[in-house]
């Protein structure tokens, strides 16, 4: 099986005005290509901050990333923009939509800036996929939160990416809403063959994924596959 992330001796220290704040110690961690994996922890335990690491949309002060057999630490920013553009699908929390583009322009914008020519056709397709072919002119302040994730959702899997980051994807939904976005992703890993990197509160999905961390207080507890807990 080969790696798609190695996280090795990973630290990063956030510094405001003279205080410094040690929010990762340490951590190590290797992920399959193809796995479904998931990070819980409690809350200020440092999943957000290692899931922005591990998608080179931050630094550490130590240690390495090695993601889609490159080292984070070799490449220059623009360099690392490209291999996120190529390889890398990013869920965030709060969805992060733009308020003056409709759903379809979310997704279809970035891909044409990326010089995809079939940016729009391909928008329609995804934003179909995750059952919103009826709501493709609104605007997210026109959607409800679970409309607006699934929007996020077709915009990360709009590259086609090999690996995908998704904070607490679930967060803001419903029981049910939360569900559907689920069954989106697990499905991803099945049809497409991306790995899922996934962190939550939710220990059912969690559960649902085959390989668990758990961090506390900055360093990873406990690394195990899903069978063996
Ligand atoms: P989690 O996702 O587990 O809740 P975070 O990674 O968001 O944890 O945060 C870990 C710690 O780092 C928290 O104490 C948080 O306040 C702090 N932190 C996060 N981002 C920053 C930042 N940009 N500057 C300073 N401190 C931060």
């Amino acid at each position: 099986m080969s790696k798609i992330l190695k996280i090795n001796g990973l630290e990063k220290t956030y510094t405001s005005g003279s205080r410094q704040l040690t929010v990762l110690k340490n951590v190590s961690f290797e992920v399959e290509k193809g796995q479904t994996f998931s990070i819980v922890g409690p809350s200020g335990s440092g999943k957000t901050t290692l899931l922005g690491l591990c998608a080179g949309l931050d630094q550490p002060n130590a240690g390495t990333v090695e993601l889609c057999g490159h080292d984070l630490n070799q490449l220059n920013e623009d360099e690392r923009a490209q291999l996120r553009n190529k390889e890398v699908g990013f869920i965030f929390q709060n969805f992060q939509l733009l308020p003056t583009l409709t759903a379809l322009e979310n997704v279809s914008v970035p891909l044409e800036l990326q010089g995809d020519a079939t940016a729009v056709s391909r928008a329609s397709e995804l934003l179909e996929k995750v059952g919103l072919g009826d709501r493709v002119n609104h605007y997210p302040s026109q959607l409800s939160g679970g409309e607006q994730q699934r929007v996020a959702l077709a915009r990360a899997f709009s590259n086609r990416p090999s690996i995908l980051f998704a904070d607490e994807p679930t967060g803001n939904l419903d029981e049910e809403t939360g569900e559907k976005v689920i069954k989106l992703l697990l499905d991803l890993n099945k049809d497409a063959g991306t790995t899922l990197v996934i962190i939550s509160h939710d220990l059912d999905l969690a559960a649902r994924t085959q390989q668990i961390l758990r961090l506390k207080g900055g360093q990873v507890l406990t690394n195990e596959p899903t069978t063996a807990i």
